[in-house]
């Protein structure tokens, strides 16, 4: 295991708010921060020590910038990843390119989850209109039609009701490759976060049960309640086979579903995650801080809780505006994440409740 010491470079694909709090974490730790990002408007970039606007494909840019790091992570799963073959041997990359290879393909994802033995939502590929049409003879409706690549947030996606039009669905999802999903009647959502170090050793943070409002996550709470506490070892067995497979370091995240037939796994995350947020100051050492430590080299920090509750309610879209009512209560702890314009969805920041 090499540490890396502090004054050291950590390069981080990806300029939003999780590259944002990624770099606030590490700068704690006396590290400097290099974001590479495609947009100029970068609100990672605006709190780090150096910034590279340029594609995610721009294979000068991104040797020039992987050569002045000493180490390199990712707060985005889509990253190309055939660029990033070709920068290995510039610096160390955590998490492994196998789990961004696994990430961005839902069917790939939902496979390897199947195969270390975890249960996923019934699935078919939906590759053309007539594989649609027989992927939803073999399911059923409800189903939910998702793009295999690319979807985030409830995006790329098209709830299908029984008896509806498909080609209208196929329509919303502009005839991409998809995958088509049974539904699945679920009491809760809850995530596995955990982090895995580079001599192997896994740590779990409580696990928050989360509430999702449009498919965007709303709140996450931990601990979570009995129920979702019943199904957590199955859940954490999963997630910690799945890591151990592709030998990762770094955080990672599980998003499952609990029904009476146990938890479901919906989705992984190889990387920090929104449903994590609370752990800034719910936990005592918080996902960001133990992502930096574990790509880093550095041993791990306690992962348990810091107070009796803690609760995360993101900001989305015009509930930012409310900012100055959420300080006038002083035990909220506010995160805005410095993006200038409120669109509808867009997440502009999160307040952590704790209880003692
Ligand atoms: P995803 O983009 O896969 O995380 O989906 C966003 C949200 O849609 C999830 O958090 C669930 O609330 C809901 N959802 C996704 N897939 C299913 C499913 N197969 N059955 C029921 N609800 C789902």
């Amino acid at each position: 295991m090499k540490t890396l010491p502090p004054g050291s470079t950590i390069g981080i694909l990806g300029g939003g708010q999780l590259g944002r709090m990624l770099s606030v974490a590490a700068s704690q730790l006396g590290y400097r921060c290099h974001i590479y990002a495609p947009d100029t408007n970068s609100v990672a970039a605006e709190i780090s020590a150096e910034f590279t606007c340029a594609e995610d494909d721009d294979i000068a840019s991104l040797t020039r910038f992987a050569e002045s790091c000493d180490v390199i992570t990712f707060e985005f799963e889509n990253v190309p990843v055939d660029p990033l073959h070709q920068i290995q041997d510039c610096a160390p990359l955590h998490p492994p390119i196998a789990a961004l290879d696994i990430a961005q393909n839902r069917v790939a994802e939902k496979v390897f989850a199947r195969n270390h033995g975890g249960t996923t939502a019934p699935f078919a590929e939906v590759t053309d209109r007539a594989a649609l049409d027989r992927a939803i003879a073999e399911i059923g409706a409800p189903a939910i039609l998702k793009t295999i690549r690319m979807g985030y947030d409830g995006k790329g996606q098209s709830r299908i009701h029984p008896g509806d039009d498909l080609d209208e669905h196929w329509e919303a999802v502009a005839h991409q490759p998809c995958v088509a999903e049974g539904f699945i009647t679920f009491d809760h959502e809850f995530s596995v976060i955990l982090v895995r170090g580079q001599d192997g050793e896994i740590r779990f943070w409580d696990t928050p049960h989360n509430v999702h409002e449009d498919g965007i996550l709303s709140v996450s709470t931990a601990p979570a309640p009995a129920e979702i506490l019943q199904q957590q070892d199955d859940a954490r067995a999963l997630a910690a086979k799945m890591a151990e497979a592709m030998d990762y370091v770094g955080v990672l995240t599980c998003e499952f579903f609990a029904t009476n037939e146990g938890p479901v796994f919906n989705e992984m995350a190889p990387r920090v995650h929104n449903s994590g947020h609370w752990t800034i100051e719910g936990a005592v050492t918080s996902q960001f801080e133990n992502h930096i430590r574990a790509i880093c080299g550095l041993p791990l920090g306690d992962t348990g809780l810091a107070a009796k509750k803690v609760e995360m309610h993101n900001l989305i879209g015009a509930q930012a505006d409310e900012w100055q009512n959420l300080l006038s209560d002083g035990t909220n702890h506010l995160h805005l994440y410095g993006k200038g314009e409120s669109r509808p969805g867009r997440k502009m920041g999160h307040v952590t409740k704790t209880y003692f």
